[in-house]
């Protein structure tokens, strides 16, 4: 009756996008056409280049574009679609907008940073080396989304109407529940985009928005991640470890570097850091945020206060804006940004990319990793093939602007600030399932994490689970 074709997050955790197409034939003829996510590639090169490539479709013959979440591995194409020629709607919710209105425009800059690196050391195959998009093109993009609330029924075409339900991953962040019409039939889609932490705030003390991804679903075929299907997180309390890095760090004279995702993880990251040394368990010493976002970043997160926990809206209301503390120093500026390189006193330097992909973490980790005073701390997934993946797996050695960087400096991760459920977690939530879906697709995962998870959810639940390839095409029956 219709079909879905995988076009990225099949076979590794990035370049979220799985076209959804009613016709009954593969041919795909005759039919609307939706794209769930546009996420961009990330780390290891054969990946990458696939954001080259043009997808197997006219993008003119695409509908609409439903987007779960801001992350870039999921929404980061998104300019890149418009470049080709889409013209559609692209329907999101009103954070994830907001997320996007920051965030795309920073991926086009970076990626223009990047091409005038290549240009100026001429090491690009292509001649002069062109960016993916730039940043006016990501600007230009923002006009074609499409607010769409939490839970509201929306209708693409009379084959094809959806609604968003919370996923509880990060700000904004949503699954689509999909209802497809054709010939007389109707199927249920589920297109469980990232999934949040599941149980309460105890075991997932990272958490920070709200109680876990919507319950009850029932679903003909779900679409779900695999990016944690062989591990666990830990459940104890990050705090004292955290207190624990920075204090040995600042005894040693060096400061600690971390990287973090610019929106949601580095305002929580904020918070911890504030209640930590308002309680005495850490030194003050200066915080930097430092991003070009970082102050559209902090006044995004406060925007949304009613998304989180009470744990989080609690310190929202005790410790206010931290654009106002004494200490905390967010350099949105260049020039600001050079300034942090100067200094010699121990700080916290929180800074993005958060896989160090690209972004000024670049300057700061070129600049401190030798010195072994110093600390890099990991506080989210990194995907192999990244810059991150190498340092925190304890690479001697790392490439930044071209050149080999010796890492010195001590390494530490933090798994506790998690946005994805894990193993556990993800039965959790599958097992409130009103029925078994007739077909599940595992996406978005390393192919040892979905593999395990198939297995699992096999075992434990007695599902029909498939593992995703790249560009497959699968039959809703
Ligand atoms: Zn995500």
């Amino acid at each position: 009756m219709a079909y879905i074709q995988f076009l990225g997050a099949a076979g590794t955790v990035t370049g979220s996008k799985h076209l959804v197409n009613t016709s009954s034939d593969t041919s795909g003829n005759h039919s609307r056409q939706v794209l769930i996510d546009c996420g961009l590639f990330q780390g290891q090169k054969e990946w990458r280049d696939r954001n080259w490539q043009d997808l197997p479709v006219a993008v003119q013959n695409i509908d609409a574009v439903i987007l779960t979440h801001a992350h870039i591995d999921h929404c980061g194409w998104i300019p890149r679609l418009v470049k080709a020629g889409f013209r559609g709607p692209i329907f999101a919710t009103p954070p994830t907008i907001d997320l996007c209105g920051i965030l795309l425009p920073d991926s086009g800059h970076l990626q223009e940073e990047d091409a005038a690196f290549y240009n100026k050391i001429k090491k690009s195959k292509h001649d002069p080396a062109l960016p993916l998009y730039t940043f006016e093109e990501a600007q230009d993009s923002l006009q074609y989304f499409r607010a769409a609330q939490f839970d509201q029924w929306i209708t693409v075409s009379p084959e094809f109407s959806f609604r968003f339900v919370r996923a509880a991953h990060i700000l904004g962040s949503a699954m689509v529940e999909v209802n497809l019409r054709t010939k007389g039939q109707s199927r249920r889609l589920l297109f469980g985009g990232d999934t949040g932490r599941v149980r309460n705030h105890s075991v997932a003390p990272g958490k920070v928005v709200h109680s876990g991804p919507v319950e009850g679903e029932a679903a003909d075929v779900l679409v779900m991640e695999s990016t944690y299907g062989n591990r666990e997180h830990p459940t104890d309390d990050p705090r004292p470890q955290l207190a624990a890095i920075v204090r040995r760090t600042v005894e040693r004279g060096g400061s600690v570097v971390v990287p973090a995702f610019a929106v949601e993880r580095t305002q929580k990251f904020l918070f911890m850091l504030k209640a930590l040394m308002e309680v005495g368990q850490m030194p003050r010493i200066p915080v930097y945020a430092d991003s070009p976002m970082a102050i559209r970043a902090v006044e995004t997160f406060l925007k949304y206060t009613g998304e989180y926990t009470e744990e989080a809206r609690q310190l929202i209301r005790e410790y206010g804006s931290p654009l106002e503390w004494p200490g905390f120093i967010f350099a949105s500026t260049p020039q600001e940004s050079k300034k942090i390189n100067q200094s010699h006193y121990p700080s916290i330097i929180v800074s993005s990319s958060g896989m160090v992909t690209g972004g000024r973490i670049l300057h700061h980790l070129a600049q401190r990793m030798p010195d072994p005073r110093n600390t890099v701390l990991f506080i989210g997934f990194q995907a192999p093939g990244t810059r991150g993946f190498a340092i925190k797996s304890g690479t001697p050695e790392v490439k930044i602007f071209g050149e080999m960087v010796t890492v010195r400096a001590e390494v530490a991760s933090l798994e506790q600030f998690s946005d994805h459920a894990d193993t556990p977690e993800l039965l959790e939530w599958l097992r409130t399932f009103k029925k078994k879906p007739a077909a599940t697709y595992l996406v978005h995962g390393e192919p040892a994490a979905s593999v395990r998870l198939r297995e699992t959810m096999m075992e434990e639940l007695g599902w029909n689970v498939q593992i995703a390839q790249w560009m497959q095409k699968v039959q809703v029956r």
